[in-house]
């Protein structure tokens, strides 16, 4: 057994879970790269908007988006505030992603198959020499399977969705909750149900609802974990 080797710390869970604000934490508190794997699909689902391959109806042109893949390429960069800026194609694009727009239409294209085996293998490249923090969707079930710390977070769609809410306002965006819950909903849905990788806890991950804790709490329980895991070695 050797604990000083570093691991895989997998963070899944649904929407605005918290699961980006408590892995950016541990990976800072313990010295890990964090990456925010959601920020990736955004940042595809931005460049796909952008060149205008979606239809009338919201959907995006499947073959047209896998077509641009090639072009597509997607860095961190980190700030000196401890957070990190994604960039697409040399452009930080963090304030682009987060607004409503991106969510609206991004789970549509983190369910085209060729989106999700590029990005997929961008990531696991990422965690090759471990010591990595990394939350979305399917990374303790897909991405990382052998991760040695596993968690999946919940909480309700409302407590979810308010969340979201006071970060689009406290960043200015003009939005209501009403239209921040039906996007929470709608992209619950299509995780869950979509045929690639759906949302779903791994069979060996720790579940955590963080409805009712502080970030202080939730900070001390996830360090927790992690020290457990990184002695089970
Ligand atoms: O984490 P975030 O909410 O920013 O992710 C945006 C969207 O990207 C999710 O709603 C989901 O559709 C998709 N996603 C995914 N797999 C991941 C991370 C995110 O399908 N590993």
């Amino acid at each position: 057994m050797n604990n000083t080797n570093p691991i895989i710390v997998a963070i899944d869970g649904f929407s605005s879970s918290g699961k980006s604000t408590m892995a950016r934490r541990l990976a800072s508190a313990v010295g890990y790269r964090y990456i925010d794997s959601g920020a990736m699909y955004r940042a595809v689902t931005l460049y796909a908007l952008d060149k205008g391959l979606f239809d009338a109806q919201g959907n995006p042109d499947v073959e047209a988006v896998v077509a641009v893949l090639p072009d597509i390429h997607v860095d961190f960069t980190p700030q000196p505030d401890g957070t990190q800026h994604t960039i697409l194609n040399g452009n930080d694009v963090e304030g682009e992603i987060r607004r409503l727009r991106v969510s609206n239409a991004v789970s549509s294209v983190a369910a085209i198959g060729a989106v999700r085996k590029a990005l997929v293998a961008m990531q696991k490249a990422m965690g090759a020499e471990r010591g990595i923090v990394m939350d979305g969707r399917d990374i303790g079930t897909v991405v990382f399977p052998d991760a040695e710390l596993k968690i999946f977070v919940d909480a309700s769609a409302e407590t979810r969705a308010m969340r979201r809410f006071k970060e689009l306002v406290d960043k200015g965006s003009q939005v209501s909750y009403e239209d921040v819950l039906a996007n929470v909903v709608h992209r619950d849905h299509i995780d869950t149900t979509r045929e690639e990788s759906p949302l779903r806890r791994a069979a060996d991950a720790v579940s955590l609802d963080n409805s009712g804790m502080s970030l202080e709490e939730q900070d001390a329980w996830l360090l927790n974990e992690f020290h457990k895991a990184l002695n089970r070695g």
